[in-house]
């Protein structure tokens, strides 16, 4: 039998994988510059955290949550984000208690049961960021700005903020009552999704990528904030201001909604012309209600997460690091391979990489490989070099070949390693 992996999933390997270690790395350093920590929790959560959090009549809890029962008969589900689990965390571990917001960046695996297509998998990796501690629209300017500032760091141009707001919990029910009046005499133009979310998820219509419903509500004038209350329209006020004031550019969307229940105020999307169909880079908001709603003191909080694929997709700049190796070891005869094994380890010590061929192939094919392992240096051993304490070194890129000292070897490669 053949084993594949399983619909939905990628393996990620070679450049790829590289690539997404780079970003990584970067999107690490940029968060710590802006007063973040790292957060991991667990992949699997008690289904209930996601079925409140983000809220049942959502096409997340409704259609695509991974839920099982493990085998003492608890009911868990694969987490298909983060925000849910990293207020769980931060209630269950008092993170409340030190002072000042609460900032927290994470990275990991995520899974939902969507139909795959280009961008959307069953198995994706987000990296985002959570703020917990204000209700200020000046935190939703920086955790704005924070994202803009991750996309630069990768090289990636041309991508566009989209910002609205959804007023609070009170105007949910406002909200629902104009979109019920005004789309109400359109239903039989809307698509049969939406005549269905018309009933159970009103909001969501909003959303729909259909033409023809995006048409109708375009003539119907639709903005959900003429149903939003006076503090949370000033509070949008306040955001715009905030990013005018520090020269961001941006985009109001009326029918920007997002899918899960626990967002309020401000809700925004990154999206990049490059991806096709499937837009949306990144996607984020507040949510001022869920700390309260799962069990906490009231707290505002904001945070926003991209999606891993679709940033490598874009990054099409990101500077690689061209050398895999720094040194590849080639044995004039695989009886000498303890000597290599003994020179590696002194260099591996020295936060050199090493790697040596283990299946006595020739010496030929050992330059090959050094070659397809993109080495910068070839450290050539032969029997009668080794009795003698010396070796050969090539440096790839030049061709230029030396017979040196142990001692010299090492200085030779330190200084010519680049990245
Ligand atoms: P969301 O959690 O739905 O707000 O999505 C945030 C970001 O995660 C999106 O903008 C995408 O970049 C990424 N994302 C969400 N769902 C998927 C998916 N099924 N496959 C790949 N990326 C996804």
């Amino acid at each position: 039998m053949k084993y594949r992996r399983v619909r939905g999933t990628e393996d990620i390997f070679g450049t790829e994988s590289e690539k997404w270690q780079q970003i990584d790395n970067i999107f690490k350093h940029i968060c710590g510059l802006y007063g973040y920590s790292q957060i991991q929790t667990p992949v699997i959560e008690h289904s209930e955290l996601f079925r409140r959090s983000i809220g049942e009549a959502t096409d997340i809890v409704e259609k695509e949550i991974f839920q099982f029962q493990d085998r003492s008969g608890r009911d868990l589900s694969l987490r298909p984000e983060a925000t849910a689990s990293i207020i769980r965390a931060y209630l269950e571990n008092s993170l409340y208690q030190s002072p000042g917001v609460v900032k927290l960046y994470y990275s990991g695996a995520m899974f939902r049961a969507e139909r795959p297509q280009k961008g959307r998998k069953r198995e994706f990796h987000q990296f985002g960021v959570e703020a917990i501690g204000s209700y200020g629209p000046e935190l939703d300017c920086e955790t704005i700005m924070l994202a803009n500032r991750l996309l630069r760091s990768i090289g990636i141009e041309g991508s566009i903020i989209e910002l609205n707001t959804l007023g609070c919990r009170k105007d949910k029910k406002k909200i629902a009552g104009y979109l019920k009046d005004i789309i109400g005499k359109n239903i039989p133009d809307l698509c049969p999704k939406c005549s269905d979310r018309f009933e159970r998820n009103i909001l969501r219509v909003l959303d729909c990528k259909n033409q023809a419903c995006r048409d109708v509500l375009g003539n119907l004038n639709v903005d959900i904030k003429k149903a939003v209350c006076p503090d949370c329209i000033n509070h949008f006020q306040e955001l715009k201001r905030c990013l005018d004031g520090m020269g961001f550019q941006y985009r109001e969307n009326n029918f920007l909604v997002r899918g899960l229940d626990y967002y309020s105020r401000t809700v925004f999307e990154v999206i990049h012309t490059g991806l096709g169909a499937q837009n949306a880079v990144g996607a984020g908001g507040r949510y001022d209600n869920l700390v309260e709603d799962m069990g906490g003191r009231p707290e505002g909080a904001v945070g926003f997460a991209f999606g891993l694929e679709r940033l490598s997709f874009i990054a099409a700049n990101l500077p690689s690091c061209s050398r895999m190796l720094d040194v590849f070891i080639v044995l004039q005869d695989y009886k000498l391979v303890g000597e290599a094994l003994k020179e590696a380890d002194f260099l591996r010590a020295e936060n050199i990489s090493v790697d040596i061929d283990f299946q006595g192939r020739s010496v030929k094919s050992q330059m090959r490989l050094a070659n397809d392992r993109r080495a910068r240096f070839v450290l050539i051993i032969g029997q009668e070099e080794a009795q003698k304490g010396v070796c050969s070194l090539k440096d790839m890129s030049t061709g230029e070949q030396k017979s040196l000292t142990r001692k010299d070897v090492f200085k030779t490669i330190k200084g010519g390693v680049n990245c």
